[in-house]
């Protein structure tokens, strides 16, 4: 049996695999203050629950290069961690880790069958992971296609987590979104209620609300520049959006679309944009593909 991991920030998922098919899973809540207590917790989780360990794919969020986590801004006690050597100082059993959004890009390319894909999640903030060729791409920081901090937009000039501006995240993520909207407050006719959040924002936009509309238009333009930006990079024929945001559909996608012909070479303008096939169980997907099927 092979086992799919998902780190997040406040539960990790894991999932057991048989011949590619997830056969059940379960989630251990975040509550640890070291990777050793971490590192316990899903170990046992599967051992109270299996026998034998063919291997365990991680994903987690961080810069992550050959299995060590260089930082993670989310969980800082993984800082300047190998958790594949602390597994093994209790199984002998094949490990390996990976970026969180890399692995569900590679969760999302396996499950659906695609070679190549480009998969950006909105959420909070705003993650990349792009497989070429069934391979993902970690670059030499653990930084390859961070699309969230691609510079994108002197505009508005929002701060991003990163301390930089102008970031992808700052404004086609949940709270680029917020900003946005909270930027052009007493400018239309029409608002959605404050506290303003992205559901709020979308289901105004699909109403009509001129305030909603207008962030919506801005939102997804510079998603669709941000996108255009990548594929003339990578060329990877077919983008996939996936995160809370993306639950906006295909109201988001068309519109998304029309901005990324806006920006991008002709040759590129068919590449196909879609949303996410896997949900949250993506980067389970990507973990066990990883560790199951890839050589070291
Ligand atoms: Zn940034």
């Amino acid at each position: 049996m092979y086992f799919g991991v998902d780190i997040g920030g406040t539960s990790i998922k894991v999932g057991a695999f048989n011949s590619g098919k997830l056969v059940e899973k379960w989630s251990i809540k975040l509550d640890f203050k070291t990777a050793e207590e971490l590192v316990d917790a899903i170990y046992n989780s599967i051992i109270s629950r299996y026998d034998s360990i063919g291997g365990i794919g991680i994903g987690c969020p961080g810069f992550i290069i050959d299995n060590f986590i260089s930082s993670s801004a989310n969980i800082h006690f993984l800082n300047q961690t190998n958790l594949v050597t602390l597994f093994h100082l209790k199984t002998n059993a094949k490990i390996r880790l990976v970026n969180d959004a890399n692995a569900a890009a590679l969760g999302e390319a396996f499950f659906c069958g695609y070679k190549n894909l480009l998969f950006v999640t909105l959420g909070t903030g705003v993650g990349g992971g792009l497989v070429i060729n069934g391979n993902i791409l970690e670059g030499a920081h653990g930084a390859g296609m961070e699309l969230g901090h691609l510079h994108n937009d002197d505009v508005y000039n929002f701060t991003c987590g990163c301390g930089k501006k102008g970031c992808v995240e700052t404004l086609s993520s949940a709270t680029g979104l917020v900003n946005i909207a909270k930027s052009l407050v007493g400018k239309y006719k029409t608002s959605v209620k404050e506290p303003f959040n992205a559901k709020r924002i979308f289901d105004g936009a699909k109403e009509n609300d001129e305030l909603a509309t207008k962030a919506v238009e801005i939102f997804s333009d510079y998603l669709g520049k941000a996108l255009a930006n990548a594929c003339i990079l990578v060329d990877p024929g077919i983008v996939m959006l996936g995160g809370g945001v993306s639950n906006a559909g295909e109201f988001l996608l068309v519109r998304v679309q029309e901005a990324f012909k806006k920006y991008a070479l002709p040759i590129i303008q068919d590449t196909k944009i879609i949303l996410a096939a896997l949900g949250d169980e993506a980067g389970m997907y990507g973990a066990y593909y990883l560790v199951a099927n890839k050589e070291d």
